[in-house]
């Protein structure tokens, strides 16, 4: 059914499953034990799970969608995978809804997908499972369009594990419930392995009244989503297009932004450096402005923002 669906909602559809068999895979390496731990750099884990989940994704996308560029962060894949990874069912819930008419004449050679196949990897050795995300982003045309953010360990209350959330912008989000978060408060959400004195400084600038330390682009941007911080700070480079094209369509999706630490969108066409060199800054409500104009100038200095 629906395969006439315009290519942005085939390829958001197939996400949607993908994301969730890369799940899969990522709770079962856990169980089963044997990680498989290579640094790729400092602080920089790399493990069995993310190699799998990666060519489990990438294969089923590029079977699917041959022509389409698709870049993850574990580099070139081996696309030979057991049926068992193959995922070529789309979600047909999500082909009932209605493409925005932006995207509808989107072709092929004005994509790009951006893959994350496990955010949060270093949390994930060390147990806080619950940071752990898979990231699908789209982007159209430069820009980050569609996102799916798989969280392979969270407890649904029906006792199952596993949530998919997705955004399209022009089309809203689906998964999940947003909330707003409280007002009379401000509450940051940050890294908890990837600080350093400028980032620190940064932060502090906000006298936040809480500031939450935890893993993961994909989950910072969920804690903003369901009402648990108003801003998301990292004011370093070493978070990446894959940490931050999903989330990013997610966020904005639903009313909120994602830009660099100046206020600017990344963009995300196929030669794009990799690395977000000037740090990220996330908010919902509408004071982003605000936000960034708080940035000290020492630190904005620091990322080449000034
Ligand atoms: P964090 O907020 O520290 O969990 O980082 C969000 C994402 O960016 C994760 O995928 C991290 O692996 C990545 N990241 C952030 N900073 C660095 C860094 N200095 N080196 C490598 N990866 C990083
Ligand atoms: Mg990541
Ligand atoms: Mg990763």
């Amino acid at each position: 059914m629906a395969t006439n669906a315009p290519l942005i909602m085939r390829i958001m559809a197939l996400s949607i499953n993908t994301a969730k068999r890369a799940g899969v895979i990522i709770r079962d390496v856990l169980k089963q034990g044997d990680l498989g731990i290579v640094d790729k750099g400092k602080n920089d884990p790399q493990t069995e799970a993310d190699r799998s989940a990666q060519r489990c994704i990438i294969a089923s996308l590029t079977k699917k969608f041959p022509s389409i560029k698709i870049i993850g962060e574990e580099g070139g894949s081996d696309l030979n995978v057991c049926d068992d990874w193959l995922v070529g069912e789309q979600d047909e819930a999500f082909l009932k809804q209605i493409c925005p008419a932006a995207w509808q004449d989107a072709k092929p050679e004005d994509f790009v997908i951006w893959v994350d196949p496990l955010d949060g990897t270093a949390e994930y050795t060390q147990g806080y499972v619950e940071h752990v995300t898979v990231l699908i982003g789209i982007a159209i045309k430069n820009s980050a369009v569609g996102g799916i953010i798989h969280q392979p360990f969270y407890k649904q209350s029906s006792g199952e594990l596993g949530r998919t959330i997705w955004g399209l912008k022009g089309l809203g989000t689906g998964g999940f419930t947003p909330v707003k978060p409280p007002a009379g408060e401000f509450i940051i959400t940050t890294t908890r392995s990837h600080s350093n004195a400028l980032h620190q400084k940064a932060v502090d600038v906000f006298n936040a009244s809480k500031v939450l330390k935890v893993g993961g682009a994909g989950f910072k941007v969920l804690q903003l989503l369901e009402g648990k911080a108003h801003a998301y700070v990292f004011a370093t480079p070493g978070c990446k297009k894959w940490d931050t094209c999903a989330p990013e369509a997610v966020l904005e999706a639903n009313g909120g932004t994602l830009t660099n630490i100046n206020g600017e969108h990344y963009e995300y066409h196929a030669d794009v450096e990799h690395v977000n060199s000037r740090g990220v800054l996330a908010s919902v409500g509408n004071n982003h402005k605000e936000l960034v104009e708080k940035i000290p100038l020492e630190v904005r200095q620091a990322v080449g923002a000034m």
